[in-house]
């Protein structure tokens, strides 16, 4: 059967739709560009031309994808995160827009030519997207999974800034080599679900994303405990840390730090309202 791109258009945005999704037009379009390497514009521009059966086979493959739960993040290989371009794989969660807050944050704690840590860097996102914006800042960003560390790595190759960032592959609930210096902003949006929670994710969730950057032990504060006894002497005098928590963790998250000798600054709500980010420092 032979279509032109527009009638492909259509026909995946029907498929898209008849499987429940909501944002079927949008993701259609974006998987039709993917699979036939057109920008947006090309694919109106080439709107009567015909498609070749290669290509044809392309877009079906991805649609297929995309019906068994496969989160187009992952289909498509890059998602966006503060406005930039992120790659992601099946190494690293894909950026969630409640996360952008935490970049935000460390972005205003951050003066320039300033030190940031971020701790389970994941795809690099957090960190990658706070020092973009300030001048001269560096970064170290550090995750346990080497796969997942050379995804980061590509990230900041791509937003010109592997001249501001190492990689380290620490385990982040362990005490950082000390050569590592001190850190004027502390991020981390580290694994939080209760373990015994994980089963009850999406499918979407659970079926792709990598567990061990979800799975945060039995009450989902695992992290949070090895922070708060690990990190003091990591933070430059006057810097601050801030940390990620799922929803309803952030009372019994700023209780950890301060039982642990730190000073809970605020907790930072996200778009949605929920308390998100819980921010601490030592003075
Ligand atoms: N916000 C993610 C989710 O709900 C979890 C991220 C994390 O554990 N850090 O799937």
């Amino acid at each position: 059967m032979s279509a032109t791109y527009h009638e492909l258009l259509l026909d995946t945005r029907r498929r898209l739709e008849q499987a429940g999704l909501s944002g079927a037009q949008i993701e259609a379009r974006f998987i039709v560009c993917h699979a036939c390497g057109k920008s947006r514009d090309e694919l109106v521009r080439d709107a009567q031309l015909h498609v070749t059966a290669e290509k044809m086979a392309a877009v079906d493959e991805l649609v297929t994808r995309r019906l068994s739960d496969e989160p187009l993040a992952y289909i498509l290989g890059e998602w966006e995160f503060m406005g930039r371009t992120i790659e992601v794989t099946r190494d690293t969660l894909i950026p969630r827009s409640d996360t952008e807050i935490l970049c935000e944050q460390a972005i205003d704690a951050l003066g320039e030519g300033g030190r940031l840590l971020d701790l389970c860097c994941g795809s690099g996102c957090v960190g990658l997207c706070a020092i973009a914006e300030v001048k001269n800042a560096t970064a170290v960003l550090c995750d346990l999974v080497k796969p997942t560390l050379a995804v980061a790595r590509r990230n900041a190759r791509k937003l010109g800034l592997s001249a501001r960032a190492l990689f380290v592959g620490e385990d982040a609930t362990l005490p950082l080599p000390e050569a590592l210096g001190r850190f004027d902003v502390i991020v981390s949006n580290p694994p939080y679900i209760p373990h015994g929670d994980l089963a009850a994710l999406d499918r979407s969730v659970r079926g792709y994303e990598p567990m061990a950057a979800l799975d945060g032990g039995d009450d989902g504060l695992d992290f949070y405990r090895a922070f708060a006894r690990n990190l003091k002497r990591c933070l430059s005098d006057g810097g601050r840390a801030m940390f990620e928590v799922g929803a309803g963790q952030a009372r019994a998250v700023a209780d950890i730090f301060a039982r642990a000798g730190w000073t809970v600054d605020e907790i930072v709500r996200d778009l949605a309202g929920i308390e998100r980010v819980v921010k601490c420092g030592l003075d």
